[in-house]
């Protein structure tokens, strides 16, 4: 097999210049027939069709197959012709010439078996469900999404800027951190006062994991105009709910003399192009999402794509809630924060699209975040998407040194650890603004899936690090 040079399935499928000796590598998804002839679909991940393999049983006779392994599951190469097919579902096909395995795969305890397995199921063999067709769909179209975030900022003259996961301030506003340590466990050194002795930890200072990288983003921004970072971040918050990760992707855009109304535009543009990409570049993983669990799916996102996002305020918003129908379990009041079954009714029941809500009540809100003229609401945007809730949350940033320590100070904000974000107000403070797009909710809105622990190939939530 050695001279000839493997050709991907993906290529295959589409290839017209048949009759030609081929060479595939991949994974057994499924061996069927019956003593004259066996069908083995195989898949390499390039697609999320397989190629299906006619092994004639003169030479490949059932049994022999089955003593070398040849089951669902097992990794093979075959070398063959490349004919059109005679059945239906696909143009091409090989004959088989050669099979060679790799590894098999005991199909008396592979765990992925022919018929479906459930979705809670498949997170306890998160190592193996990537074989599937379900997450071989989800994993295409989140590397897809990845590249069409990177293509957008660049197209649009942004600059991708790491931000650190590591961070010494606990004060970055957005939630519970996880605390980065490596001292001892049983006896960590002790101040007087009988509290750990951070001074002597590894960085000199007790220090978390991000939970966002904006306050970073912002520092390059007073220097590279228009900035994003697309990283991992970390929130010890104990919601178990279908959109909460403890470790999840947040792509967070800061752009010099931006105000709110840009950062609107910003956040509805990036979000319609990148539904757009999703539905140029992955039509059949798309496609079966569709079939398989929503049959709306494309409809839903070609929706996206065509219509404008609905744009108010929340004080109006919350007059729509108060004299909404529909009863809800959390009551709604000028002041308190919306909950997702707001959220979902605004998206769902009252606009039917997408909605950016607007000028929040300050206590609500980050101390960043840019004070209103009222005094009373801040300069923040809720980007609010059906099936989802909150997927976008962003602002204007308060610009005024002065205004800005006196909300730091309202809300308990030590300014001595934020001292360096502080000299971005001290020295060429400007009007900017941002947001934070959480990566798998956007990929939940995308694949249709009903739980974000079934975006991510290895979901972090309460009580679970395992793989
Ligand atoms: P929520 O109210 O849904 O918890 P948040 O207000 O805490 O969200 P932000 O701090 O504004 O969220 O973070 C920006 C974005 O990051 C959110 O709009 C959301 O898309 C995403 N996000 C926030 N927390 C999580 C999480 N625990 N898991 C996954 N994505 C998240
Ligand atoms: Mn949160």
């Amino acid at each position: 097999m050695s001279d000839l040079r493997k050709t991907s399935v993906q290529e295959l499928l589409r290839s017209t210049d048949l009759d030609r000796e081929v060479l595939v590598k991949g994974w057994v998804r499924t061996r069927r027939g019956n003593k004259y002839v066996q069908f083995i679909a195989v898949n390499d991940g390039s697609g999320f069709n397989s190629i299906q393999v006619v092994a004639n049983a003169e030479q490949f006779p059932e049994e022999q197959l089955k003593a070398d392994g040849v089951e669902n599951g097992a990794a093979i190469a075959v070398r063959g012709r490349l004919v059109a097919s005679q059945g239906k579902g696909q143009s091409v096909e090989i004959q088989a010439e050669e099979i060679t395995v790799y590894g098999s795969a005991d199909p008396t305890t592979y765990p992925l078996q022919k018929k479906g397995h459930s979705l809670e199921f498949l997170r306890e063999i998160a190592h193996l469900r990537p074989r599937t067709n379900t997450f071989g769909a989800v994993l295409r179209i989140r590397h897809a999404m990845s590249f069409a975030i990177h293509k957008y900022f660049n197209d649009h003259g942004y600059f991708y800027i790491h931000t650190p996961i590591i961070t010494g301030s606990d004060a970055e506003g957005a939630g519970q951190m996880f605390r980065v340590t490596t001292l001892s466990d049983t006896k960590p050194p002790l101040s007087e006062a009988g509290e750990v002795d951070y001074t002597a930890d590894f960085f000199g200072k007790a220090t978390n994991l991000t939970v966002s990288g904006q306050l970073e983003g912002e520092v390059a921004a007073m220097a590279l105009g228009k900035v994003y970072t697309f990283g991992p971040t970390f929130r010890a918050e104990n919601s178990n709910t279908a959109r909460h990760l403890a470790e999840f992707w947040m792509i967070e855009p800061e752009v010099a003399f931006h105000d709110l109304q840009d950062n609107m535009d910003l956040a509805e543009d990036f979000l319609r192009s990148l539904v757009r990409y999703a539905l140029e570049h992955c039509p059949d993983d798309l496609q079966f999402l569709n079939d398989q669990y929503d049959k709306e799916l494309l409809s839903r996102l070609q929706f996206v794509v065509d219509n404008e996002f609905k744009r108010l305020t929340y004080t109006e918003a919350v007059e729509i809630l108060k004299s909404a129908k529909q009863k809800f379990e959390f009551p709604v009041d000028w002041g308190t924060d919306l909950q997702s079954e707001h959220e979902r009714y605004l998206v769902e029941k009252h606009f039917r699209k997408p909605v950016i809500l607007t000028n929040y009540p300050k206590d609500i809100k980050a101390f960043y975040m840019k004070l209103d003229e009222d005094g009373r609401t801040v300069q923040a945007m809720d980007v609010l998407f059906p099936g989802i809730g909150e997927i976008i949350g962003g602002s204007a940033r308060e610009d005024s040194m002065q205004k800005l320590t006196q909300r730091m100070q309202e809300m308990h904000v030590p300014e001595e650890d934020l001292w360096w974000y502080l000299d971005t107000r001290r020295y060429g403070s400007a009007p900017h603004a941002g947001f934070g797009l959480g990566f798998e909710r956007l990929i939940l809105f995308i694949t249709g899936m009903a739980n974000i622990r079934d975006v991510i190939p290895f979901p972090r939530f309460p009580k679970s690090a395992e793989f």
